[in-house]
């Protein structure tokens, strides 16, 4: 996680100066902000902790998920919040059954197909970086530098 910090805030920094992208702090990318930095590195350990971190994770995931469905009622446009919830709670319940311990999730298959569906879900382009740099920096933790799947 600090080494993801460590790398995302400087990355932001120049692409906010030395490109024509400019950040724009709504409440959903701040949200997205504090998901990637905080959840991104834990997705890739999900699959051997087959205790306590699943759980925590599948509840988050339906925290969110619920949060988005309550805003969503209330003509707040938190579709997005929804669907990372319920996605986020089925990777937390299922993924310890599919892999094996470091198998999968640490390869840069993983890495790519977790930061397209943050394309996919954001269209911003600060997010899919920081979704990039955030779990590729618990491969780098594991000292996995290059997997491809
Ligand atoms: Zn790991």
């Amino acid at each position: 996680m600090m080494v993801g910090a460590a790398m995302t805030i400087p990355t932001i920094i120049l692409l906010h100066f030395f490109t024509n992208l400019k950040l724009e702090f709504s409440f959903l990318f701040i949200i997205n902000l504090i998901f990637l930095i905080f959840l991104g590195p834990l997705v890739m350990d999900l699959d051997h902790h087959a205790g306590k971190l699943r759980e925590v994770f599948t509840f988050i995931g339906l925290t969110i998920g619920i949060i988005g469905a309550i805003g969503y009622m209330m003509k707040i446009n938190t579709v997005q919040l929804m669907v990372i919830g319920i996605f986020l709670a089925s990777l937390g319940y299922m993924l310890c059954y599919v892999t094996k311990h470091r198998g999968i999730t640490h390869s840069f298959a993983f890495t790519v197909t977790f930061t397209g569906i943050m394309y996919l879900l954001t269209h911003n382009i600060f997010l899919v970086v920081i979704a990039f740099i955030s779990v590729y920096s618990h491969l780098i933790g594991d000292s996995i530098y290059f997997k491809l799947i």
